[in-house]
């Protein structure tokens, strides 16, 4: 093997201030870094996956689909590895992997994000409570001019 880089990264544990699971569309990488620092998520675990928190929007969170147990399989590592203090599930405004489900108009695809972040929150909420760790589960939608908050 030959060495193509000199860098340092940090060697020491960490402590994850949140586990955030988002979209792999790259377009919103400036949007979740402000996040990111905003929140004073310093360190954070990252699972990306196409869609963000939508595999996770299921209709019964007592019925999890093998896409969605091999997500929450990492937050239960980021849980055991960084003790991550609080989820952050994101969703963002013309994702590809809704495709066609994703309104077009602003303000619609606000509302169905909601409702999508919100299924998801049960699913993680109930799967926290099987492992026995219960934490905040914060939700947010990206949009092209900003980040909104569910409340
Ligand atoms: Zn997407």
């Amino acid at each position: 093997m030959k060495k193509i880089l000199d860098v340092t990264s940090p060697e020491g544990h960490y402590k994850a201030k949140a586990w955030c699971l988002e979209c792999i569309d790259d377009r919103f990488r400036e949007a979740l870094s402000e996040l990111k620092q905003r929140q004073a998520w310093h360190q954070f675990d990252r699972t990306q996956w196409a869609g963000g928190a939508k595999e996770l929007a299921l209709e019964n969170p007592e019925e999890l689909t093998p896409i969605a147990e091999a997500i929450l399989g990492q937050l239960a590592i980021s849980l055991k590895l960084h003790d991550a203090q609080e989820v952050a599930l994101k969703v963002h405004e013309a994702c590809g992997a809704y495709g066609d489900a994703m309104p077009k108009d602003r303000e619609e695809a606000l509302r169905f994000m909601e409702a999508e972040l919100r299924k998801a929150a049960d699913v993680v909420h109930a799967y926290l409570e099987k492992l026995g760790t219960p934490k905040p589960v914060r939700l947010f939608a990206i949009t092209f001019d900003g980040v909104y908050e569910v409340e």
